[in-house]
């Protein structure tokens, strides 16, 4: 295991800021895999994942078992980690300019298409090398002015250059779930059914940049731009929500590092093979998930729970105006898999208190949580 620390951006004189970056398997071969934790800061369940990954990686590589890179970053939001408002930790958006730190990062295929337009031909292969050059490229000149920026960027030519992606994060209070690029519903699946997902959510387009498309989208971009050229979809990448922000631990993280450890048998990483798991569910579009919001303030009182399997019409939670006692039951209009809620219980007018993946709606615009 080689370990390498990046110095960011420093957020004031006297302090700084690291990132942590482990390195197994380096050497084995051209191809990589990129697996981070946490890049909203304080999910801990992806974090303890890593953590348990890491001493699991160890003793492959001790055991010669690796058979292409996996770099892992443990912790990737070190600037999230220290934001505290009133003893209360806040690490999905940055407090210096209130932006998702998973939403908004560059996406690099209109900078590079005219850059590689002309050397693309016929053989996928060869195309591949062209353009993850020319994607680590435009990675590393990107424009760099505040600590966020910074890590994103850092994060980004991490990745950019991997066949896997694998995005670690947790939910409010879910069971665990995955979102993806529609064409990679295979390899989403394998992952799926290893890690026990009970939503795979696949879009070609969620609307809001988060760091898995960033990865894997511009091939896909490529492909509608330059439509003559064989281009490959050659980065697989996914959100993976590691269940709810209190569903800690020991266990729980060695059975997902475990699933993982399977899931990059199955691609190749790592020799062996991994058990054979049935699929809990089957992929359903982005679009069709169904977010039921509150019109109004009040309490909350949930009907259904997470992992819950719902019908249209059915009730999924009460609010109530705690001056009036009216009670206002919210329904769903969609059949599917209750798959996360919120993990508070005050409501303020659209909130978003739990989310179902349906089939039968097709929504458009921004499709992922604020
Ligand atoms: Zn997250």
């Amino acid at each position: 295991m080689h370990t390498e620390s990046i110095e960011l951006i420093a957020p004031a004189p006297g302090q700084s800021c690291r990132l942590q970056v482990l390195r197994f398997g380096v050497g084995h071969s051209a191809r990589k895999a990129y697996i981070q934790a946490a890049l909203h800061a304080d999910e801990v369940p992806a974090m303890l994942t890593a953590l348990r990954l890491k001493t699991l990686l160890q003793a492959l590589e001790e055991q010669g078992q690796l058979l292409g890179e996996i770099v892992l970053v443990p912790s990737a939001n070190p600037l999230g980690l220290s934001q505290h408002i009133h003893g209360q930790h806040h690490g999905r958006f940055s407090l210096s300019d209130g932006i998702n730190f998973n939403r908004g990062f560059p996406e690099l295929a209109a900078s590079i298409a005219e850059h590689v337009r002309g050397r693309l031909c016929k053989d996928a292969q060869a195309n591949q090398q062209i353009i993850r050059a020319a994607l680590k490229t435009a990675a590393d000149i990107l424009p760099a002015l505040t600590p966020t920026q910074d890590l994103k960027r850092r994060l980004l030519q991490l990745a950019i250059d991997a066949d896997i992606v694998i995005d670690l994060h947790c939910d409010s209070d879910a069971v665990v779930h995955l979102y993806g690029l529609t064409p990679q519903a295979p390899a989403l699946s394998q992952l799926g059914a290893q890690l026990g997902a009970q939503a795979i959510l696949l879009a070609t387009e969620s609307g809001d940049s988060p760091f898995d498309e960033a990865c894997s989208r511009p091939w896909l971009d490529l492909q509608r731009m330059i439509p003559d050229a064989e281009i490959p979809l050659a980065c697989m990448s996914t959100t993976v929500e590691l269940r709810g922000e209190a569903d800690v631990s020991h266990e729980l993280a060695h059975q997902d590092a475990l699933a993982l450890i399977g899931f990059l048998q199955m691609q190749g990483f790592i020799a062996g093979t991994a058990p054979e798991k049935a699929a809990l569910c089957e992929p359903t579009p982005l679009s069709g998930s169904e977010p039921i919001t509150a019109p109004s303030a009040g309490v909350i009182v949930f009907h259904r729970q997470s992992g819950e399997k719902v019908q249209a019409g059915d009730a999924i939670a009460d609010i109530v105006n705690p001056a009036s006692g009216d009670i206002t039951t919210l329904r769903c209009a969609s059949a599917g898999v209750l798959y996360a809620r919120c993990s508070t219980r005050w409501a303020h007018a659209g909130k978003r208190l739990a989310k179902i993946a349906g089939t039968s709606l097709a929504r458009t615009g921004k499709l992922l949580s604020p």
